[in-house]
């Protein structure tokens, strides 16, 4: 029987390469070894002020982005289809404590940046994230969960719900998956790469994996390669950051050629480029017409999904019966 893994992603509205490279090519590369069971986690998407109007629009898109570079559909759920999640977060509220949600770093930097952003409003579920993230990660009782280092924490806070919640009841009923470290690059901004390539930086600062082709490779073409700032024999953030994207690209022999041309203190950046433009537009295209095709047939996507995340909360929902009957609540068979 193959290991089961669990991941989730908040519906965000684009998806770029620092995304693709840094973990959704991860989701995609994992299904050919483990189950997979990958989420789509709108109710996280609620904890920070939000457009209403968008957010059915952006886990629908998240859907098809996802499913354009090659995650399976029958794989996919979305959270609020599995409410499951919420009920078991409740739970696991009553297990988790006060002091240690509060330190939570995540937390820290998500509330002081909405102080400045916004209206200065931070809602009790952006307190509560990380509980509701320990229900999206044991109600699976998956063998692996992929993580980077941003959520160690997090991990750390389930293991502690995990015990008290094991300790409470008697019994040894929810067992921690084990974390899957796979070694995913940091990709920056090839407008600036002193920083990581992120949307909130804005446009600049990201190269959609679905940008029509003009525009990729003018971003690639612009890309910062020398600010003046190396030190002597030194490669520049901008260059390594074009290695980098070259080889997450799969682009072996550019790679080791270029590569080669840098040493001899011969490489034109012209060709850097080049090569990262084509690698880049390989995958590119092949996403956009994915994409094309999904959206060409959405309304059977969309019951594919609706359908896999009534099996996948068969899943859930065993685990909430059993919580439930160690937790003293009621069980009611209807
Ligand atoms: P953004 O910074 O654009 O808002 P998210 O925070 O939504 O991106 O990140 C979603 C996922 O993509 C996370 O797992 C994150 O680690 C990964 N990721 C985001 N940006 C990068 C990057 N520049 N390089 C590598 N991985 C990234």
């Amino acid at each position: 029987m193959k290991k089961r893994v669990l991941s989730c992603i908040q519906p965000t509205g684009h998806m770029h390469f620092g995304n693709y490279f840094g973990a959704n090519k991860n989701w995609v590369d994992l299904q050919a070894e483990y189950e997979c069971f990958y989420g789509v986690v709108d109710y996280h998407a609620m904890t920070m002020p939000y457009d209403v109007k968008k957010l059915r629009v952006n886990t629908w898109e998240m859907i098809f982005n996802l499913m354009a570079i090659g995650v399976k559909g029958e794989n996919l759920f979305v959270q609020s289809l599995v409410p499951e999640h919420a009920e078991l977060g409740w739970i696991f509220n009553n297990f988790a404590a006060m002091g240690r949600v509060e330190n939570m770093t995540q937390f820290k930097d998500k509330s002081s940046d909405s102080k400045e952003k916004s209206s200065g409003f931070i809602s009790v579920g952006l307190f509560d994230y990380p509980v509701l993230q320990a229900a999206d990660i044991l109600i699976y009782k998956a063998d692996y969960v992929p993580v980077g280092e941003d959520q160690k924490q997090h991990l750390e806070l389930t293991r502690e719900i995990a015990n008290r919640f094991n300790n409470q009841v008697g019994k040894e009923y929810f067992v921690l998956p084990e974390t899957l470290l796979t070694k995913t690059p940091k990709i920056k901004s090839t407008a600036d790469p002193s920083r990581k390539m992120s949307k909130s930086a804005g446009e600049k600062h990201y190269i959609n994996v679905f940008a029509d082709e003009a525009r990729l490779l003018k971003q690639i073409r612009s890309a910062v390669t020398d600010t003046g700032e190396t030190t002597e024999g030194q490669m520049s953030d901008g260059v390594a950051n074009l290695f980098e994207l070259l080889k997450a690209a799969g682009a072996d022999e550019d790679h080791t050629s270029l590569m080669k041309d840098y040493e001899a203190g011969q490489l034109k950046y012209v060709d850097l480029k080049d090569a990262v433009g084509q690698a880049l537009l390989g995958l590119n295209q092949g996403f956009v017409a994915a994409k094309a095709e999904i959206l060409a047939n959405k309304k059977d996507v969309k019951y594919q999904i609706k359908q896999s995340s009534e099996r996948i909360r068969k899943v859930a929902q065993e685990t909430v019966r059993e919580v439930k009957e160690l937790t003293g609540l009621l069980n009611v068979k209807f």
